[in-house]
């Protein structure tokens, strides 16, 4: 979200820019999973807006079918999936997929970056980096560069369980307070979705920590069972796969909006700016792009 908002801003001042994205498909932690007739959002499960300026996306993206409410008290999903608000920001801009960038380099007063395939891209005016905190600590470490504060960003992990189920529960979403669940999510039953009955099921993050390293084959286990136990009734299932993110929810976050440095044409910005939300990425990302476009002298 924060790097599509950029360069969806950046875009249309005119800017002509190239994203790449390590993912096969965009979206990053608003992810979706497809296998047969299955489909599970098993990153973030909605959003909500707090600001104005995200009111007034989700407001745009509504009105267009990009995003729909769902589960009441100021929720929306992306629809078809959680991907489609980030793919929509990124219609007629170039995307490179499954591009893993290892390395960058500033040479001539421009950036080169190296790709995991050993290709190299560039000379870019300016770079803007939207990973999470860690890896992009670590990426300008391999220009030997350090950007303040960064380092201090800390994230929980989470375990995330899929599963299809034999019918549906009462509720679409549960946010036990006792056990390992955190967050239980009728995925099935948000709009555009195909039809049948899937739970996403998403753990604390102090269970998920203890749990980080173990096999995904005890984590379903014991996620299954205590998903039935919260439920209150035998859950029958078809089928089940865990995901693990190890950087799945910002905990310490930098409390400005992003970072950028105009001698060096270079700015990070990501949910650890502003908080542990879909809206606190966009609006990093919007933010990193007035930076840059305030330091190249472009037209609002
Ligand atoms: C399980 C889970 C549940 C969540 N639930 C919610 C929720 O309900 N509501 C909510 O608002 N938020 C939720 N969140 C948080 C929300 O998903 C994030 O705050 C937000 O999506 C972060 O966006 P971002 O752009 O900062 O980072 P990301 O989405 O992580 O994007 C970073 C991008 O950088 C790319 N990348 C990383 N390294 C490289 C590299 N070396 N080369 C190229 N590309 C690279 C990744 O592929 C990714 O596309 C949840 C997150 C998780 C994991």
């Amino acid at each position: 979200m924060a790097g599509a908002t950029a360069a969806r801003r950046l875009a249309e001042a005119g800017q002509p820019l190239r994203v790449f994205d390590k993912g096969r498909g965009v979206g990053g932690r608003m992810a979706t999973r497809r296998s047969d007739a299955m489909q599970f959002d098993h990153g973030a499960q909605f959003m909500r807006a707090h600001g104005t300026v995200y009111a007034a996306r989700l407001a745009d993206w509504e009105r267009r079918g990009i995003v729909a409410p769902w589960a009441g008290a100021g929720r929306w999903v992306g629809v078809p999936d959680m991907t489609a608000p980030v793919r929509d920001l990124l219609v007629g801009i170039p995307v490179a997929s499954g591009t893993t960038i290892t390395g960058i380099r500033r040479d001539s007063a421009s950036w080169h970056l190296t790709d995991g395939a050993g290709a190299d891209h560039g000379p870019f005016t300016a770079l803007a980096i939207t990973f999470p905190a860690p890896q992009t600590v670590a990426l300008l470490a391999t220009a030997g560069i350090i950007l303040p504060d960064i380092e201090r960003a800390t994230y929980a992990p989470c375990w995330s369980v899929m599963v299809a189920v034999d019918r549906a529960p009462a509720e679409v979403l549960t946010e036990p307070h006792e056990g390992p669940i955190g967050l239980m999510a009728l995925d099935s039953s948000k709009p555009g979705r195909p039809p049948g009955f899937r739970l996403t099921v998403h753990a604390k993050p102090d269970w998920s920590r203890i749990h980080l390293e173990e096999p995904r084959e005890a984590i379903v286990s014991t996620l299954t069972q205590a998903a039935a136990a919260c439920l209150g009734t035998p859950l029958r299932f078809s089928d089940a796969e865990a995901h693990r993110w190890r950087f799945a929810q910002v905990e310490t976050m930098l409390g400005k909006p992003c970072q950028y440095d105009p001698g060096l044409r270079l700015g990070a910005a990501g949910d650890w700016c502003l908080g542990p939300r879909i809206e606190a990425a966009h609006d990093s990302g919007l933010a990193l792009a007035e930076a840059i476009l305030a330091d190249l002298g472009a037209p609002a």
